[in-house]
C-alpha cells in the first residue's frame, strides 16, 4: 500500500476533525433530548453502583455547555473536553496555514505527543475528584448526594 500525499494527509486529518465535531454535535442532541425526556441514557454505570466518579463522569454535560458557549461550564463538568477542543483547534490552524500557504511548514512542527495532555488531563481530574470525594467530603458534580 502506498503511502498518503502531504496533501492526502491534511484532508484526512480535516475530515477526521469535521467527523469529531459531527459525532459531538449528534451526541449532544442525544443528550438533550434524553435528558429533556428524563431517559437516563447517560446516566453513569460507575457512579451508580460504586459512588465514585469515573474516569469520564461530566463528559457530556461538558460538550453540551461547550456548544452552547458555555466554556466555564465546560471546564467545571470535564477539563479534559475542553482541553482535546484547544488542541483540535490548534490542529485546524495549522491545517489553515498550509493551505493557504500551499506548504508543509505548519504540520511539519506538529507534535503528536501533544495528545498525553488530554491523557494527563483525565487522570488529574479523575484522581481530585476522588480525593474531593473520599478525602474532602465535597462533591465536585453534585451527582452523589453525600451526607451533609
Ligand atoms: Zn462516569
Amino acid at each position: 500500500m502506498r503511502s498518503l500525499t502531504y496533501k492526502q494527509k491534511i484532508w484526512l486529518l480535516a475530515l477526521l476533525n469535521g467527523g469529531t465535531l459531527l459525532i459531538a454535535t449528534l451526541y449532544v442532541i442525544a443528550y438533550r433530548y434524553a435528558t429533556a425526556h428524563g431517559y437516563g441514557w447517560f446516566d453513569c454505570i460507575v457512579r451508580d453502583t460504586i459512588g465514585i466518579y469515573c474516569p469520564s463522569c461530566g463528559g457530556s454535560r461538558s460538550v453540551n455547555a461547550l456548544l452552547s458557549l458555555d466554556l466555564l461550564g465546560a471546564w467545571r463538568y470535564y477539563p479534559p473536553i475542553p482541553i482535546t477542543v484547544l488542541l483540535l483547534c490548534e490542529v485546524d490552524v495549522r491545517l489553515c496555514f498550509d493551505l493557504l500557504t500551499r506548504g508543509e511548514r505548519g504540520m511539519s512542527t506538529y507534535r503528536p505527543w501533544r495528545w498525553l495532555i488530554v491523557l494527563i488531563a483525565i487522570l488529574v481530574t479523575f484522581l481530585v475528584r476522588l480525593l474531593a470525594v473520599t478525602v474532602w467530603g465535597v462533591d465536585p458534580l453534585g451527582d452523589l448526594h453525600l451526607p451533609a
